[in-house]
């Protein structure tokens, strides 16, 4: 499992999370626990949706 934003590979899950697309609901997002402070943008490869906002 990586991190959709900054790719980084989580081992630990602390301070991570794990989301389906708020648009499609097909793609799974990760945001590591520093994308989550930084409020990192994300997108999804599926429909192109893109936040956090
Ligand atoms: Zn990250
Ligand atoms: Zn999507």
């Amino acid at each position: 499992m990586e991190c959709s934003s900054c790719r980084i590979k989580i081992t630990n899950q602390d301070g991570a999370v794990n989301f389906k697309c708020p648009k499609c609901g097909k793609f799974e997002m990760v945001r590591c626990e520093t994308c989550r402070k930084t409020v990192a943008k994300y997108t999804c490869p599926e429909c192109g949706f893109t936040g956090p906002n």
